[in-house]
Order: C-alpha cells, then sequence, then structure tokens
C-alpha cells in the first residue's frame, strides 16, 4: 500500500464532517493537484471522546462512498504505542508510531557499538546534494544521536513486527512519529534515526520529526521562520539521500504534524517541496472541531447557545482541559474574556473571536487555544452536540470545507 505524494490528515472528533472534509480535496483534485484523505484519530482523542477507532473507518468509507471518490484514502491510527495498538489493527491501514517517550532512553551498550559499526561511513563531512555545505557529523554527534534515539527506533521496530504479523506487510502505510517532544531533531539527528529505522527494517513512508519552533494546538508558528524553512530544506535533502543509502520506501517523506493552522510556514513549505520535488504529509485535526463550534456559532441561536456554554465551561475546567496537552498550549489565562462578556456575544462576534483570522481585531488566539482542547466538553454534551450539529449541518460544512481549502491546501499544496 502506497502512500502519495500529497496527502492530508484530517481529524474530526466527533465524526460527522467526513464528507465536508472531502469536499476540500476535491476542490484541490478539480485545481489538479491530488491530495490522499487521511482520516486521523489519536488514542488520547478516542478515550477524551469516548469513541472506538472502527467508527473511523465507518465515517471514511461512508464519505468516500457518499462523494464516489476513486482515489486512494487512509484511516490513521494516529500516535499509537505498543500498548494502545490493538485496538486500530482492525479497522486502520496507517499507523503512526509514535515513539517519542522512548527517546533519551539507553539502547544498551551492545546496539550501540553495533549501530557504530555499521555506519562508520556517516562520520565525517557528508556532501548531501540540496544543502549548500557538506553535513558535519563528528563521532561525538553521532554517539549523541545514536544514544538518544535508538531506544526509541527500537521500540518502533517492535510495534512494526506486530503491525506486520497481524495486518500483514503489504496493507499498512507506516509512519514514525517524535514530534511530540521538547526539543527539536536537526538534519544531522534525522539522518542517524533514517539509518536505525531501516536497521529496523521499518518500511516507514513518512516520518515526523519535532520541528524547530513552537507548534502550538490551534494557532500560527511560533518561532524563527527562516531558520525552520533551512531545516526544512536540509531534511528533504537528508531523506532523498537516506532514501538512497538505506533502501528505504522510495516515496518516504515527512509529515508535519501541525497541531492545525500552521500558516506562516506553508508557503515556504511549499517552496521546499517544489524545489526537491517532494511530497509532505500535513497532518491536522483539531482545526475541523473549531469549524464545527465556528459554525455553530455562526448560525445562532440554540448553536450559539451551545457555543457560548462550552466556553463557559472550558473557562471553569482549564487545567483539567489542559492537562493532556501541557507540552502544546500556552494560554495567557488574562487575555480570556470572562463568561460574562461572551454571554453577550453575537454570532459574528463569537465566530470572529474563534476564527482563525489573524488580521481580524475579533480574534483571540487564546480563547481559540483553549477551545482547541475543549472538545471533550463537547463530547460530554452527547446527542445534543452532535443534534446541533446535524441541524446546522450546511452553515458547518460550509465552515468545515472553506477551512481545510483556503487556509491549509491553497497555500502548502498548491502555492496560492
Ligand atoms: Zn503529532
Amino acid at each position: 500500500m502506497k502512500l502519495p505524494k500529497y496527502s492530508m490528515g484530517v481529524g474530526d472528533r466527533f465524526a460527522h464532517q467526513g464528507v465536508a472534509q472531502l469536499d476540500a480535496m476535491i476542490m484541490a483534485r478539480d485545481k489538479g493537484v491530488s491530495i490522499a484523505p487521511v482520516w486521523n484519530k489519536s488514542y488520547r482523542e478516542h478515550s477524551i471522546v469516548g469513541t472506538k477507532p472502527d467508527s473511523v473507518r465507518a465515517e471514511a468509507d461512508a464519505a468516500v462512498k457518499a462523494r464516489k471518490w476513486k482515489d486512494p484514502y487512509f484511516v490513521d491510527a494516529d500516535h499509537i504505542r505498543l500498548k494502545t495498538l490493538d485496538g486500530f489493527l482492525e479497522s486502520s491501514d496507517f499507523f503512526t508510531l509514535d515513539v517519542a517517550d522512548d527517546i533519551g532512553a539507553d539502547p544498551g551498550d551492545d546496539a550501540m557499538a553495533r549501530f557504530m559499526a555499521k555506519h562508520k561511513k556517516l562520520i565525517g563531512r557528508l556532501n548531501i546534494p540540496g544543502i549548500d555545505r557538506p553535513l558535519e557529523i563528528s563521532d561525538t554527534l553521532m554517539a549523541g544521536a545514536a544514544r538518544k534515539f535508538l531506544a526509541a527506533v527500537g521500540e518502533a521496530g517492535r510495534i512494526w513486527q506486530r503491525i506486520e504479523a497481524v495486518n500483514g506487510a503489504d496493507a499498512v502505510v507506516i509512519e514514525v512519529s517524535m514530534d511530540e517532544t521538547d526539543k527539536p531533531q536537526t538534519p544531522a539527528e534525522l539522518l542517524v534515526i533514517l539509518a536505525a529505522v531501516a536497521d529496523q527494517a521499518i518500511p516507514a513512508q513518512t516520518i515526523a520529526p519535532r520541528f524547530t519552533g513552537e507548534f502550538l494546538k490551534g494557532v500560527d508558528y511560533i518561532g524563527p521562520v527562516q531558520q525552520f524553512c533551512k531545516e526544512f530544506d536540509e531534511d528533504l535533502a537528508v531523506i532523498a539521500y537516506a532514501v538512497r543509502q538505506f533502501g528505504l520506501p522510495d516515496n518516504l517523506k515527512l509529515s508535519v504534524h501541525s497541531g492545525s493552522d500552521k500558516f506562516s510556514i506553508y508557503r515556504p513549505m511549499h517552496k521546499s517541496l517544489k524545489k526537491f520535488d517532494a511530497g509532505v504529509h500535513l497532518k491536522t485535526a483539531g482545526t475541523t472541531w473549531l469549524e464545527e463550534l465556528i459554525g455553530l456559532a455562526a448560525a445562532g441561536g440554540d448553536g450559539l447557545v451551545i457555543a457560548k456554554e462550552i466556553y463557559a465551561q472550558a473557562l471553569s475546567r482549564i487545567d483539567e482541559l489542559c492537562a493532556p496537552y501541557a507540552s502544546v498550549v500556552k494560554i495567557d489565562r488574562s487575555a480570556l474574556p470572562s463568561p460574562k462578556t461572551v454571554d453577550a456575544w453575537d454570532a459574528t462576534t463569537f465566530a470572529s473571536a474563534l476564527r482563525h483570522d489573524q488580521s481580524c481585531k475579533m480574534y483571540n488566539s487564546n480563547l481559540r487555544q483553549l477551545l482547541h482542547v475543549g472538545y471533550k466538553l463537547a463530547a460530554e454534551m452527547g446527542a445534543r452536540y452532535t443534534a446541533a450539529l446535524e441541524k446546522h449541518e450546511p452553515v458547518v460544512a460550509a465552515n468545515v470545507t472553506e477551512n481545510i481549502y483556503k487556509r491549509h491546501i491553497r497555500p502548502l499544496f498548491l502555492g496560492e
């Protein structure tokens, strides 16, 4: 099973927007760019919402059927670990092996010695096409990177073996993810990681490193855009090199776990992808849930009441909601409006405060982050929430499709 050059992870917490999400891919196809949709939902999201992995498969299949989509699509067991894998085996054909927690675990002296001996030709000044200066890999750098990442890649190997044993090697797409960690991985470290991935015979088609800068939930990229671009370029060059050197799958590409909406780096990324003729997987998730909330607010009436209720509750349960996302939300609590203030808002004001339009004076990135992690509250509303989604389906769906197409696909995949 081969992942196409361009693919996009679309998360959907409440399994109501599959068609609206697919419509954005259809709009891209009409512009001549094929993007394979990948419906992703992590163990964490399933636990918080109270759903099971087969619901994502059902949603994806139904959306594809409704729109007669004939191109590839996938269902991603997102951020799974060995202990959370089994529930996803039947319904998924894309697996994101999350081994970030094993970064820094001791690989043991034997594994270290074997790796260093096998890959000693990487040490020195490495000329990699696409990188201006040779990549300097000293003995110390290589040993340090191996010490840091070998155990994590070993764990990815164990997860892969379990998937292979149950699903077979040809029926799945494999991603290795190390993004949910504090420190970014340099291009040289990525090379070492890829050597280890090849040693473990993991047929990775995408790899998600932790990039420089902050990838907070729901808001734009924060950090040195220039440096990000330089590293992104170098990562693309390293991947092309590693594919040839280590015999990794020839469609191996970067996966960018965006945490939603990293608008300021999309156009530079597009340029890099063109330069290297490289593919990319862009993973988004919560951006669709926020569009549901925007749609409900914009619909007014009971929709707006629900949106306000969720905000008021989110404010009173802020610590609980942020806890599972501690490393990826940074909320300035003093910038959050009081429930009383929000209660007085009309539909347009609420939608404008939440919608990710940085040119709008009403836009509040702190409120947006809080609501991004607040989907548990909608899950608790149960049928009342999903009934509202169904009642206001046209306005909600329009927001979902427009957001994915206009704010994500156009800048990143179309370069517009
Ligand atoms: Zn991630």
